[in-house]
This record gives structure tokens, C-alpha cells and sequence, in this order.
């Protein structure tokens, strides 16, 4: 049977099959992709095939093909150097959940995201919660930050969780698509679910208190629905994301502020630092291209975080 994979806990994935039925699924001994070192071989999201399992418990299944994914979204390992996690595949839109503090998202956190979304053309929608607690310098910061990514065409939200302002514009936003949601833990992520729908926010919760039991705890992503096939995937609070699996001269290219001017710098292989003629570097001295962007790039490059 097909199936879409809704959660998984490392060795049991819960699988939607066809026939509208979950099934708890164990995965065949050997279902490497091609590619990627990940430390789940099955991601929330995937398209698999699966038999029943006539040996096991009613409802039990096991997985034996995972179909190619259209993309995904992947953090480096936290248990194994070098090895990326895969947070979720097949999605058609990434929501980026940020707060200005407790806790406070840093743009390079951000940047990381959407480099991950870029590198499949996945769009983006930043979602600015607890705006019921902005000061008017907040609110400034904020606006300022979110007039940055309009620009580069990412959109945004700002909301109010706790008291439901703009939480139906963002319901409105996850129709008819699978949305995967982001952000660290306490940013809001279960309440903001809660405000939709108590039940699922419930086990939202669940997912975000366990991710905050320390960072050697395994968490994992669920999908849930939200109603008029509006599929949200959660993950568990991420404290760091890292960048996997991409070389130094390909970051540039999912910087979409940057796109235009590649292939215009003086040396082909030019990583835009302090090469001659570096195009990249006079738009960002022109101010076209945003300082805080370019330091999120240059913190990107040379494996600072990265093959760390
Ligand atoms: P999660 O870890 O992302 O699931 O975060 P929670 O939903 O558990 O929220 C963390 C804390 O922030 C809780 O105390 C919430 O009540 C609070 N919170 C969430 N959204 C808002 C908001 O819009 N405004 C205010 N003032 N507090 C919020
Ligand atoms: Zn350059």
C-alpha cells in the first residue's frame, strides 16, 4: 500500500495508508537514499510503500520503499558529525515562527531556514509572534526586519497568540498545502495550534516540552491537520540548525538578493570575501544588498558551522 508518513520516533513510523488508515510502520533493514548521510532513514512527509505485517499486531506495517522526495527541509545531527537529520520532506511551504525575545530568534537562524527552503524553491512565511508584548523600539525592530525580507520576498505575519490577533490570517495561510513550522522552543508553536485547535495543540505541547528536556533527547516531527487540507508538520524547538550537504559556492545562490549578480564578479569561482572585482561586495557597499544579510552569508561559508 502508499502511504504518507505523519510522525516518526525513530524506529516506528505512524503512516497514513491510502485506505485512510494509520498504521504503525517499521522500516526495512536496508532504505538508504542516494546522496545524503542522514541519521533518519524515514522522514515525516515522505511517500512510502508498505506491506502489512502479517507476523505483527493489528495496524502494524512495514515500510519497504520511500518515494524520491520533492524536498526537504534538513538540520545538521546533533548525535553524529557530518550527518544532516532530515525535519521534513514534501512540504510546499515553510513557516518560520520568531519572537524578539524570551526566547529571541537571531537572523542567522532565519537565514539558515531559508537557505535550506531556497536550495528547493520551497516558499517561506515568517511568522512574528507575541506582538502583544512589543515595545514601540520592538515594534520598529521588527517592522524594519520584515520589511528586509518583503524585499527579498519572503512574507510576513505578525500575531498574537496568547490573544488570537491575526492567528486566522495564518490559519488562512497553511490552506490547502503542507506547512512545516520552525522556530525555537517557547516561541509559541503549541499555543498558537492551541488558539486552532485545543486537541492538537495539546500534543503539540507534548512534542515542544519534550524537546526542551535537553539537547540529547531525540525529538521528532508530527504532522497534524488543521482542516480544509491544511496539513501542518511541527518540529521540535531548535536551539541551532547548522547547514548541511551544500558546498561554499553554492550558499550564494540561495540568497536571492545575490542570484542577480552571480556570474558578473571578475573570477568565476568567486566567494565574494575579498576577491577583486567582486560584485556581491560593491552591492552590499552600495547598500542593495543588506550588511546583515551578508554577514549571515559569511558565517555560512568556510564550514564555520558547517562539516563542524
Ligand atoms: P512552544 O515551545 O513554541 O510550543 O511555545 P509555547 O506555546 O509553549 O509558549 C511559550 C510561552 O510563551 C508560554 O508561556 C506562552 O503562554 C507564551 N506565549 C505564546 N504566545 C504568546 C503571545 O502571543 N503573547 C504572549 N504574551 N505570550 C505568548
Ligand atoms: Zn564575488
Amino acid at each position: 500500500m502508499n502511504g504518507i508518513v505523519w510522525k516518526s520516533t525513530g524506529s516506528w513510523y505512524k503512516t497514513k495508508g491510502t485506505d485512510g488508515r494509520y498504521y504503525q510502520c517499521r522500516a526495512r533493514g536496508k532504505l538508504k537514499l542516494k546522496g545524503i548521510k542522514t541519521t533518519n532513514p524515514v522522514a515525516v512527509g515522505d511517500h512510502v510503500e508498505f506491506i502489512i505485517d502479517e507476523k505483527g499486531e493489528e495496524g502494524q506495517g512495514i515500510i519497504t520503499s520511500i518515494g524520491e522526495r520533492k524536498n526537504y527541509i534538513i538540520r545538521k545531527s546533533v548525535q553524529k558529525a557530518a550527518y544532516g537529520h532530515i525535519l521534513a520532506s514534501n512540504i510546499d511551504q515553510l513557516v518560520i515562527m520568531i519572537t524578539i525575545n524570551k526566547p529571541r530568534t537571531s537572523q542567522g537562524f532565519i537565514d539558515r531556514l531559508l537557505i535550506n527552503s531556497e536550495s528547493f524553491r520551497i516558499p517561506a512565511l515568517l511568522v512574528f509572534n507575541k506582538i502583544d508584548l512589543w515595545s514601540d523600539e520592538e515594534r520598529d525592530e521588527m517592522k524594519a526586519l520584515s520589511s528586509m525580507y518583503s524585499k527579498l520576498g519572503y512574507d510576513s505575519l505578525f500575531i498574537s497568540a496568547l490573544t488570537g490577533e491575526g492567528v486566522e490570517d495564518f490559519h488562512q495561510s497553511l490552506a490547502r498545502k503542507v506547512s512545516m513550522i520552525a522556530g525555537h522552543s517557547g516561541v509559541g508553536k503549541s499555543t498558537l495550534v492551541n488558539k486552532l485547535s485545543p486537541e492538537i495543540g495539546q500534543q503539540v505541547k507534548e512534542i515542544s516540552d519534550f524537546s526542551l528536556k535537553g539537547k540529547h533527547t531525540t525529538t521528532f516531527a508530527e504532522m497534524f491537520e488543521l482542516g480544509s487540507d491544511a496539513f501542518l508538520i511541527d518540529t521540535p524547538g531548535i536551539k541551532e540548525l547548522g547547514i548541511i550537504d551544500m558546498e561554499d559556492w553554492e550558499i550564494s545562490h540561495y540568497f536571492p538578493e545575490m542570484r542577480k549578480f552571480l556570474g558578473s564578479c571578475k573570477f568565476n569561482n568567486c566567494l565574494h570575501l575579498h576577491e577583486p572585482g567582486c560584485v556581491v561586495v560593491e552591492a552590499v557597499e552600495r547598500g542593495e544588498i543588506h550588511v546583515s544579510r551578508y554577514l549571515s552569508y559569511l558565517s555560512m561559508l568556510g564550514g564555520e558551522d558547517n562539516r563542524r
